[in-house]
């Protein structure tokens, strides 16, 4: 089956809402590739080792959560992004990227898919975090202490994860925000939740969690948002009848 990457872009910007969610890059189709869509491979971030990966595939479209032309980049198309670029021209690959409105959506985004692995039930956006779906948070459905749910959390991603809290504390509501989320902690302690989830850590977000009262779990960037991704590539998969592809990059950020 094919579709056509006018079709591609429609239904997803739709799906995903993006004219409804300010970000700091445009969202959508941001490289121009192919007319026909046959064969569409996803992952985080669209660096040359993931074009490499799509042409090898023979895929005509690139679908990926971290794109290019962030807001504050360097402009000019020189270097690491003139040949990202020229890769995608020269192979007549589309490159979609969607970064805020896939970490929010409410099914497929990375932090409902990030629950759902860390055993959440009742998910609710959590009301103080704009856009609304960026921190979510929901009971564990089995007992859990620091140390336990560190150890589950490195089992269901697959890498260390750092923890800052008590061991032996007791863990029975969660909050979360994939990727670069260390600045929502504090949004996560006013909910009262006994822990915050996200990818990143900097120097004060130790702090903040010890004065706060929260226990801290930071578990990688990359890891922690491949599954949005992947989850809006098997929706494409069943919804159109299209070839798709989830090509994990590793990345220890
Ligand atoms: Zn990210």
């Amino acid at each position: 089956m094919s579709i056509t990457s006018f079709e591609l872009k429609t239904y997803l910007d739709s799906l995903l809402r993006t004219n409804e969610i300010a970000d700091y890059c445009p969202n959508g189709l941001q490289v121009e590739g192919s007319s026909r869509v046959q064969k569409i491979v996803t992952g985080v971030t669209a660096s040359q080792a993931l074009i490499d990966a799509a042409i090898a595939k023979g895929a005509d479209t690139l679908l990926v959560h971290h794109g290019y032309f962030w807001k504050g980049e360097s402009q000019p198309i020189v270097g690491m992004k003139k040949r990202r670029i020229a890769s995608l021209l020269a192979n007549d690959i589309n490159l979609f990227a969607y970064h805020l409105p896939l970490d929010v959506h409410a099914e497929l985004g990375n932090n409902r898919q990030l629950g759902e692995l860390i055993g959440a039930s009742d998910i609710t956006a959590a009301a103080n975090a704009k856009p609304s779906g960026v921190v979510m948070h929901g009971k564990l459905e089995s007992e859990h202490t620091t140390a336990s749910l560190q150890q589950k959390l490195s089992e269901v991603l697959k890498r260390s994860v750092l923890a800052e809290g008590d061991s032996s504390a007791p863990i029975s509501t969660v909050a979360w925000c994939t990727g670069g989320g260390q600045n929502f902690i504090e949004q996560a302690a006013e909910l009262g939740v006994d822990a915050f989830v996200t990818g990143e850590v900097s120097e004060q977000t130790i702090h903040t969690a010890r004065e706060m009262g929260i226990v801290f779990f930071a578990a990688g960037h990359h890891a922690t948002e491949r599954y949005g991704v992947k989850a809006l590539g098997e929706h494409l998969h069943s919804h159109f009848d299209i070839d798709v592809e989830f090509i994990d990059i590793d990345n220890p950020a």
